[in-house]
């Protein structure tokens, strides 16, 4: 198997491990969200939008009734952004 190391301003990157989502480097089912606090994750998102992610771009390929389910619980600890 061959390693691709990505540069991420200015940072290298080992790919995540084949077991983790790809996105965020987190063992996660794949509809749930990812981990929007994963380095990994937010060095890919930035790379492509120039911001960081949030939490609603985290779980956009989810359903709707566990985005919900999350914002609601995001939003009770106070962890919430859009
Ligand atoms: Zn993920």
């Amino acid at each position: 198997m061959q390693t691709e190391i990505r540069i991420i301003k200015g940072m290298m990157l080992l790919p995540p491990a084949p077991d983790k989502c790809q996105l965020c480097a987190t063992k996660h089912d794949q509809r749930e969200p990812h981990n929007k606090d994963s380095l990994y994750y937010q060095c890919w998102f930035y790379e492509r939008h120039g911001r960081y992610p949030t939490w609603e771009d985290a779980m956009r390929h989810c359903a709707r009734p566990l985005r919900e389910a999350w914002e609601r619980e995001l939003k009770l600890k106070g962890a919430w952004e859009k």
